[in-house]
């Protein structure tokens, strides 16, 4: 299993890797932890005259907060934003993730750019931006442009990204509720690409909700936010009975395919119980945080 030729390039600024790809069209591709690249290469799944390597790109591996955001370099590896202290404190939903991405040697290659530039619509990183409306930084030739995570997955392994530009910064709002949260997912064995996985993000009062945010992984073309689940517990509450109705709810809003891993109707119904779970262990989490604060 060996990588059809290619040129290899390892340039040191962002505006020299924006001049290859320009040069090379749709014929290049960038390189980062090449965690999905290299097998995609080594299967001959995927044909580019050209790899353009970014890790000598200096200034794009940070995690730093900055006019109310935490902004993450594309280049970080999956292994730094699981050990940092911002992360878990800011965007603990993000820092439960990466611990569910892969395995260990995977994470420590493995940056959150390339796995957003990938979007396969069953990892961790695409959900968890769709749940907390980050925002990708992209640069091309005509300068930067900033997309919302909504806008940016179109499709199976497809993104907004043209083949001329890169990504080189992830943002995420430093408001969103820091309570509670939880991602689950199920996967065959630990490790795997999730079958179905569902990030939740919960903030309440004790009795109301006063913010949810849900979106589901692998049951569709990408991650997608569950809004009108979101709602249920919004506007009705955070019983028993409204955790079902939302979980309910959000089993009807996704569209999954059925492929050699699962079938439809599995994903639907792994999509309820994953949404229940999730949601019920944020409020938990929720409450706790709450208690720990009063004393
Ligand atoms: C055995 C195994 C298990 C895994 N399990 C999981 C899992 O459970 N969950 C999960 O989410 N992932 C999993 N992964 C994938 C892993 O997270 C990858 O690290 C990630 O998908 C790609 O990141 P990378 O930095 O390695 O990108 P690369 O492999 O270098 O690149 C991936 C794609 O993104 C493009 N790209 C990379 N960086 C940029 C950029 N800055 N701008 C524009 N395009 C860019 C590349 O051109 C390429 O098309 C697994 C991988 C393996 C090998």
């Amino acid at each position: 299993m060996k990588p059809p030729p290619f040129a290899y390039h390892d340039p040191t600024s962002i505006e020299e890797v924006v001049d290859l790809l320009q040069r090379y069209g749709n014929e290049a591709k960038v390189l980062a932890g090449g965690q999905s690249l290299m097998p995609l290469l080594n299967f001959r799944l995927s044909y580019p005259s050209a790899l353009i390597d970014i890790n000598r790109v200096a200034d794009l591996s940070y995690i730093q907060q900055e006019d109310g955001q935490v902004r993450i370099g594309a280049l970080t590896r999956q292994r730094a934003i699981e050990f940092s202290q911002l992360v878990r404190s800011q965007l603990p939903l993000l820092h439960e993730a990466t611990t569910l991405v892969g395995h260990l040697p995977i994470r420590t290659r493995g940056t959150i750019g390339g796995s957003l530039a990938h979007a396969d619509p069953a990892a961790e990183y695409p959900t968890v931006t769709m749940a907390l409306d980050a925002e990708l930084v992209i640069q091309g030739p005509s300068g930067q442009r900033v997309v919302s995570a909504e806008e940016f997955f179109v499709s199976y392994l497809t993104t907004a990204l043209s083949p001329n530009e890169v990504i080189t910064e992830v943002r995420f709002s430093s408001s969103l509720p820091t309570s509670g949260w939880a991602f689950e997912e199920f996967a065959r064995r630990h490790g795997d690409f999730a079958v179905v996985g569902v990030a939740a993000v919960i903030d309440t009062d004790g009795v109301q909700c006063r913010t949810a945010r849900l979106a589901a992984a692998g049951v569709g073309p990408t991650p997608i936010r569950l809004r009108a689940a979101e709602y249920i517990l919004e506007q009705e509450g955070i019983t028993d009975q409204d955790i079902q109705n939302t979980a309910d709810k959000a089993a009807e809003l996704v569209q999954p395919d059925s492929d050699i891993h699962a079938s439809a109707d599995f994903r639907r119904h792994l999509t309820q119980v994953l949404t229940r779970r999730a949601i019920e262990r944020a409020i938990e989490r929720d409450r706790k945080r709450k208690r720990h604060e009063r004393a």
